[in-house]
């Protein structure tokens, strides 16, 4: 037989081979089926299949009748897209071979976490990108440049303005860090050195990073009553989208301390009016009513550490300065509810202080608890947790349709110091406590403000949400498992109720087990000045 006849049968018996097994010979593909697919928008689950083929999502849809090589069984499960924090201070220990699986994250369903929060991290991304990818990431990595690393880089911890000449130095770091892929600025002008610059200086930083399409986010100037007071410090961020153009974070957004309890409220009003001017404010936060940060910036006046931790201890060697220090640091101590409300974390000269309380160690050593303090501070670093939100701001700021969900978590080695839990449970302990105990947020409104909507604030052109194209990123949990385990006094524990996590396709976790895989990446930002991102 041969001539077209041949040729037409060839072609039929062609066909039927791809009719009997349609998606069944192709490699790479995974089926998850018959889950409540809950697409990140917002949107209600519906009950559905999602394909992946390779990083990618094929089809999401009543699949019925399609065949995959892979195949899960995601009956009675939530498929969701994975879960992305917008601040987190993992980026040190991704990058080391002990920590870069990222379990701790995995477990809470994170896919994908923003690193240099705050103004800090490296000020050189491309080299901080390979010490990331060196040893393989479990999770993605977005990098945001930090305003007070730029600064620190160009005019160490000086206590003033900079000059027209540093300013440009400082655009020009910032522009570098943009075409490396970075997403946006972020600022700690609460902190050393951020809280040195004016406004201004923040503003025109900030202007650099909107051609590129980045954002902004910040842990602002003021939480509570040390400077410029809550209120303006909120302004303080929105002003910065209003003059550069865009999307601006107030970022772990809280009133810290009992002289600020009930201005949660006056947040909301304030970003209201912003929004209803056309700025585009936002917010994240993690679901505590407890702060972790150091003693020192809890406590201490910013002026005493201008110049670094040297020019610190001489100031507080000298009695006159000293007892300037002190008065700033009742002041700082009763603006954080007083000494049973801070709790140590991380020290190193005296770990066995690790996880007590500041009051317990002033009664057991008979010392005023403010001079205990500035024993430890002159000892080495001393890291705390501090109680000092209202559980009612929590609860108003976690509502609001711009908020968004962060951990502000570290990446540690398991067992090493008291981490704040926030580290290991933010994302799950939202779903326990804030949706399934206390109905603050419906499901639906977590997952969106875990997914689609930092997604949309960061320009994430395909993640944070299931649909065809976009980024195989994928967690498939159990609702009625889900649950942080991480305490205060005992935080080395992952979270539960993460069934399968998918990060670019592949499997991290599957059937409640780590894979070892380590399918993660550094994203880079693809936008270059004057050109269109590029979308799917
Ligand atoms: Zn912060």
């Amino acid at each position: 037989m041969s001539g077209p006849r041949a040729q037409r049968l060839f072609g039929l018996l062609v066909a039927a081979c791809l009719v009997a097994t349609p998606a069944a010979a192709q490699e790479g593909t995974l089926l998850i089926r018959g889950g409540r697919v809950m697409d990140g928008s917002g949107n209600p689950w519906i009950r559905g299949d999602v394909l992946i083929r390779g990083e990618r999502i094929a089809a999401v849809g009543d699949l019925a009748g399609m065949e995959a090589a892979d195949t899960v069984d995601a009956t009675g499960l939530y498929v969701t897209p994975g879960f992305i924090d917008t601040h987190s201070h993992a980026g040190p220990g991704l990058a080391t071979p002990e920590l870069s699986h990222g379990e701790p994250l995995l477990a809470m369903g994170l896919t994908t976490v923003f690193v240099n929060p705050d103004g800090g991290g490296p000020v050189d991304l491309a080299q901080q990108r390979r010490a990331l990818e060196r040893d393989g990431l479990g999770v993605n990595v977005a990098q945001l440049i930090g305003h007070g690393s730029v600064r620190r880089a160009v005019m160490g911890t000086a206590d003033r303005h900079a000059t027209a000449q540093e300013l440009s130095r400082m655009k020009e770091l910032v522009r570098d860090a943009m075409r490396e892929g970075a997403w946006g600025l972020s600022s700690g002008t609460f902190y050393v050195p951020g809280a040195y610059a004016p406004p201004e200086e923040v503003q025109e930083l900030a202007k650099e990073v909107a051609p590129f399409g980045g954002s902004y986010t910040s842990h602002y100037r003021d939480e509570s009553t040390y400077s410029v007071g809550l209120i303006a410090a909120v302004d303080e961020v929105i002003d910065v989208g209003r003059v550069a153009e865009i999307p601006v974070v107030l970022t772990h957004v809280k009133a810290l301390g009992p002289p600020v309890w009930g201005f949660g409220a006056a947040i909301v009003m304030r970003v209201e009016r912003a929004r209803a001017e056309g700025v585009q404010v936002f917010a994240d936060q993690y679901p505590y009513t407890a702060s972790a940060t150091s003693l020192e910036a809890a406590l201490l006046p910013r002026w005493s550490q201008a110049g670094g931790r040297d020019s610190l201890l001489a100031r507080m060697d000298d009695p006159e300065t000293m007892a300037r220090i002190h008065a700033a640091m009742v002041e700082g101590l009763a603006r954080r509810g007083g000494a049973d409300r801070i709790m140590f974390r991380r020290y190193v000269p005296d770990p066995s202080i690790e996880g007590r309380y500041l009051s317990e160690l002033a009664e057991e050593r008979g010392q005023d608890p403010i001079d205990v303090a500035t024993d430890l501070i002159r000892g080495g670093n001393v890291s705390i947790v501090s109680f000092n939100m209202h559980h009612r701001d929590v609860e108003t700021l976690m509502r609001q349709p711009w908020t968004m969900t962060s951990s502000d978590g570290d990446l540690v080695p398991l067992g090493q110091g008291v981490p704040h839990p926030r580290s290991y449970g933010a994302f799950a302990r939202k779903i326990r406590v804030y949706v399934k105990e206390k109905g603050v947020v419906t499901l639906e409104e977590a997952v969106r403000s875990m997914t689609f909507l930092p997604a949309a604030v960061f320009h994430l052109p395909d993640r944070g949400v299931l649909r065809r194209g976009a980024a195989a990123d994928v967690v498939v949990f159990d609702l009625e498992r889900v649950r942080d385990v991480a305490t205060f006094n005992d935080p080395h524990h992952y979270s539960e109720g993460m069934v399968h996590v998918l990060v670019n396709g592949r499997f991290a976790i599957r059937d409640g087990s780590f894979t070892g895989v380590r399918a993660g990446e550094v994203l880079r930002k693809t936008g270059r000045p004057g050109r269109a991102i590029r979308r799917p």
